[in-house]
């Protein structure tokens, strides 16, 4: 299931490896929820933060924090520091 989620995002779907959504497709709008990729470098693992259950503080502020936290502190299953 995780190897076809990541093929996905590797043909450049930039869907949501947990949920499956496309991002900025309708169903992302809906969802009102940023993003966050994996830190590693060339991964493409992005999910959603909600899908992560990574909670955040929700406006601007909020979101930048999210990103330069995840920038280098998210890291997907494959990534994870050791
Ligand atoms: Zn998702
Ligand atoms: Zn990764």
């Amino acid at each position: 299931m995780i190897e076809a989620a990541e093929t996905a995002a590797e043909a450049g779907a930039n869907a949501c490896a947990h949920c499956g959504i496309v991002y900025q497709s309708e169903a992302d709008d809906a969802l009102k929820s940023p993003w966050v990729g994996c830190a590693a470098k060339k991964c493409s693992y992005w999910i959603h933060a909600c899908c992560g259950n990574i909670f955040y503080r929700d406006d601007d502020a909020g979101f930048k924090a999210l990103g330069r936290w995840a920038s280098e502190h998210f890291f997907c299953k494959r990534h994870m520091p050791k």
